[in-house]
C-alpha cells in the first residue's frame, strides 16, 4: 500500500503554527467519537473549563470556534455588528487593519484610529475619539503579530470604552497562553484567540469568550447574525450541558486542544509566562550580539513574537529559505510597511525553549556569515 511521505521535522519559530507537544499529537491520533457522544461532550466540557482558566474569566459563554483565528474574528464581529452600527477600529498593524476591513464587510460604519506599525495606542486617544464619536464597539489587538508590539493598559482602555457606552473586542491570538491575559480583571467584553499560537494546539479550533455586556448587546439585535456557522447563541447551545446539534465539531482537533490546554494548566500560568519571558530575553540578547537590534522598545515588546531589524546588506528572503531547507527552521519575514525590514521570530508555547533559541541563533550566525561572503 502506498504511503504519503512524512513531513520533515521542522522547528517552527514563526508567527504560528507553533511546536506541538507529543501528548497533543497522540491525543489527535485516537479513534473518533460522534459529536454528540457523551464521551465527546465531556471533552468539550473540559475545554470550556480550561479555557476559562487561561482567559482568567468566569464568562459562561466561553468556547472554541471551528476554524482558525480568522474564524474567531468573523464570529466576534458578525455577532456584534448590525448594518449601520458605528465601530472604532484601533489600528497598529496588520491584524487591527483586518478587523477594520471585516467590520466594514458586516456593514459597520468604521472610524479608524491609527498609529505607525511598531507603536501602540494611547488610552486617552481612544477616550477622546469615543467622546467625539460614540461607537457600539471598539476593536483592538493585544499582541500585534505583524509588528511584535504589546498593547499595555487594557483595563484603562476598557474603562474608557465603557464610559462611552462601547464594547471592547480584544484580539489575544498571540498573547493567550504566553503572557498575562486577564479578561475579567481588565473587564474586556469579548476576546478571541487561536489554537496554534501560544497555546500550542493544532490549528482549527479558536477560543472565544463573551462577557455579559456583549451578550446583552447580542440579545438586543433586531436581526439574526448573517453567518449561521458563527452564530454564538446557537454555538452556546451546542457547547452546553444540554447540547443541541449545530455543526459537526472537528473531533480530532478538539482532542488536541484539550491535551494542549491540559499541559498549560499543569505547567501553571505564572510558570508558563515566566518561561516565555526568560526565553524571549535569551533571544533578544543573542540577536543584539548578531547586530540585529529589536524594532520594538522593551516596555511594549512582545515575548512571544520578536521583530529584529535587518541591516539591508543581505538578502533576507534567501537566508530564511536556507534556514528552512538546510536547517529545517522556520521563521517569517515582515510584511506591509515592514516588508524586508524585519524578521518575525515566534517563541510561542512549545516553541519557547532555550535549546530552540540556541539552535536558531547558531543557525542564523552561520547563514548570515555565508550570505555576507557571497555578497
Ligand atoms: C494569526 C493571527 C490571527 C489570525 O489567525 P489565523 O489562525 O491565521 O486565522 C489574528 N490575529 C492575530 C493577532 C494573529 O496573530
Amino acid at each position: 500500500m502506498e504511503r504519503d511521505p512524512s513531513p520533515s521535522p521542522r522547528l517552527l519559530l514563526g508567527p504560528g503554527p507553533s511546536m506541538v507537544h507529543p501528548r497533543v499529537l497522540q491525543a489527535m491520533a485516537t479513534p473518533l467519537l460522534g459529536h454528540l457522544d457523551p464521551e465527546f461532550l465531556s471533552v468539550l466540557a473540559d475545554i470550556r473549563a480550561m479555557l476559562r482558566a487561561v482567559f482568567q474569566t468566569q464568562n459562561d459563554l466561553t468556547l472554541a470556534i471551528s476554524g482558525t483565528g480568522t474564524a474567531a474574528m468573523e464570529a466576534a464581529l458578525s455577532n456584534l455588528i448590525e448594518p449601520g452600527d458605528p465601530m472604532l477600529a484601533c489600528i497598529q498593524g496588520y491584524f487591527g487593519e483586518r478587523l477594520a476591513e471585516m467590520g466594514g464587510r458586516y456593514g459597520a460604519q468604521v472610524a479608524r484610529l491609527e498609529v505607525p506599525w511598531g507603536e501602540v495606542q494611547d488610552p486617552s486617544a481612544i477616550d477622546a475619539s469615543l467622546a467625539a464619536r460614540p461607537a457600539k464597539l471598539v476593536t483592538l489587538v493585544h499582541a500585534e503579530t505583524s509588528t511584535g508590539a504589546l498593547q499595555p493598559e487594557i483595563a484603562e482602555i476598557a474603562a474608557a470604552c465603557h464610559r462611552h457606552g462601547a464594547l471592547l473586542v480584544l484580539d489575544v491570538v498571540t498573547s493567550l497562553g504566553g503572557l498575562p491575559v486577564e479578561i475579567d480583571a481588565w473587564d474586556v467584553d469579548l476576546a478571541y484567540s487561536a489554537g496554534q499560537k501560544s497555546l500550542s494546539a493544532p490549528p482549527g479550533l479558536s477560543p472565544i469568550t463573551v462577557g455579559d455586556r456583549a451578550r446583552a448587546a447580542m440579545a438586543r439585535r433586531s436581526s439574526s447574525p448573517v453567518v449561521f456557522y458563527f452564530d454564538l447563541q446557537l454555538l452556546g447551545q451546542y457547547w452546553s450541558d444540554r447540547p443541541v446539534y449545530h455543526h459537526t465539531a472537528p473531533i480530532s482537533t478538539a482532542f488536541g486542544l484539550r491535551a494542549a490546554l491540559r499541559l498549560a494548566v499543569e505547567e501553571g500560568l505564572p510558570a508558563r509566562f515566566k518561561r516565555h519571558a526568560a526565553n524571549a530575553r535569551l533571544l533578544w540578547d543573542g540577536l543584539e550580539r548578531l547586530d540585529l537590534p529589536l524594532l520594538v522598545p522593551e516596555p511594549i515588546r512582545l515575548p512571544t513574537l520578536s521583530t529584529p531589524r535587518l541591516p539591508g546588506t543581505f538578502d533576507e528572503a534567501e537566508i530564511r529559505r536556507r534556514l528552512l531547507l538546510e536547517q529545517s527552521i522556520e521563521i517569517a519575514g515582515g510584511f506591509g510597511p515592514l516588508a524586508g525590514k524585519v524578521w518575525r521570530i515566534g517563541l510561542m508555547g512549545e516553541s519557547s525553549r532555550s535549546e530552540n533559541v540556541q539552535r536558531l541563533l547558531t543557525a542564523l550566525e552561520d547563514s548570515m556569515r555565508g550570505a555576507v561572503r557571497r555578497a
